[in-house]
């Protein structure tokens, strides 16, 4: 491993909130259940934030930026049911700041109901700012700030997904953590994940680029809502804002952005019938509970590809539970038809 980048990390502003490492679990009744590779799960919905998820990880380094910066506030943006707005509120009370939230709803729409991760952002107490624009969130983030800062308070930006070269850290943290696991001691050919904001794909790739992992296997993102090479671009700028951050030669991680966009649907958030069986093959062979809107659907590419030969027996491949199961509460309709 490069020395100066993993010396650069572990110097970077983070706080401990999430419980690290993550366990790597083995899917015994699916893998025997699908014929295909030996499925294994690295439980990253056990990072015990306020029901956990990938975005705690990003949260170390995130809200220890806001300590540093001296802010009594922090802003985020994301859907009604956001995982990361959800986590971002539980986080700021950790540190002692003040949550504000800029969640979208369909125009003119009434409010969602209380429910799923929404109904926790107000246990949290977190401020809700309900906003129909769909320009970038961060043009409603930065108006919220400017309000905030004329209230005399000192409010911290955190980008759409926590996804900036300081939250992505988090992921290279991931893979680093990962390498020492003595359950990847003889390596995984693939890991599978649900791809959005990008900055989790973006600090995998760093990360596995770091701990020499990037030659030996594929780091495949199921996108969730946008074509592969939207994602693509923001995963690659992510990848060089952070790599510049460790001081670290991107190598070919930018060369190595992988990304499914087969499984998308209708959008982000329509739950399909491929999600829909996906979050309930998981539960029933494993008792294991995704999402419909992240994991199911990342899960329902990876029961598709294995149908498909593109993973097979004798392969080991690693589905990261980046988590969400918050949500399935405000998804009870969805998901129980047919
Ligand atoms: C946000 C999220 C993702 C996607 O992570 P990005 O870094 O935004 O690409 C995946 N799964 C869950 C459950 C999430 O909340």
């Amino acid at each position: 491993m490069d020395k100066t980048a993993l010396d650069r990390l572990a110097a970077l502003p983070r706080i401990p909130i999430a419980y690290l490492p993550t366990p790597i679990a083995r899917l015994p009744n699916l893998s025997r259940y699908l014929g295909g590779p030996e499925l294994f799960v690295k439980r990253d919905d056990q990072t015990g934030l306020a029901t956990g998820g990938n975005k705690t990880r990003k949260l170390e380094f995130l809200i220890a930026g806001a300590l540093e910066a001296g802010a009594d506030s922090v802003i985020t943006a994301g859907a009604a049911q956001s995982n990361h707005a959800r986590q971002t509120a539980a986080a700021a009370r950790m540190a002692g700041l003040e949550p504000h939230l800029v969640l979208h709803k369909p125009d003119a729409a009434p409010a969602p109901p209380i429910s799923g991760n929404l109904l926790l952002d107000n246990l949290l107490g977190a401020v809700i700012h309900w906003t129909t624009e769909t320009a970038p969130y961060e043009e409603t983030i930065r108006r919220v700030a400017s309000v905030l800062a004329a209230e005399g308070k000192k409010p911290f930006v955190i980008p759409y997904g926590g996804s900036n070269a300081v939250g992505l850290m988090g992921y290279v943290q991931a893979m680093v953590e990962l390498a020492a696991q003595p359950e990847s001691g003889d390596r995984f050919d693939a890991h599978l994940f649900a791809t959005s904001s990008g900055g989790t794909q973006a600090g995998m790739l760093l990360g596995a680029h770091l701990a020499g992992l990037l030659d030996s296997t594929r780091l495949l993102g199921i996108s969730v809502d946008l074509p592969a090479p939207a994602i693509g671009e923001r995963v690659a700028a992510l990848i060089r804002e952070g790599a510049r951050l460790l001081s670290l030669d991107p190598g070919e991680a930018e060369r190595r952005i992988d990304i499914d966009d087969s499984y998308i649907g209708e959008g982000y958030a329509i739950v399909n019938q491929a999600d829909r069986e996906a979050v309930r093959l998981m539960a029933r062979q494993e008792g294991i509970l995704l999402d419909p809107v992240y994991t199911g659907r990342a899960f329902a590419g990876l029961v598709d590809l294995i149908d498909r030969g593109v993973f097979t027996k004798g392969q080991r491949v690693l589905f990261w539970h980046t988590g969400g199961a918050a949500s399935l509460f405000a998804f009870g309709a969805e998901l129980m038809t047919s």
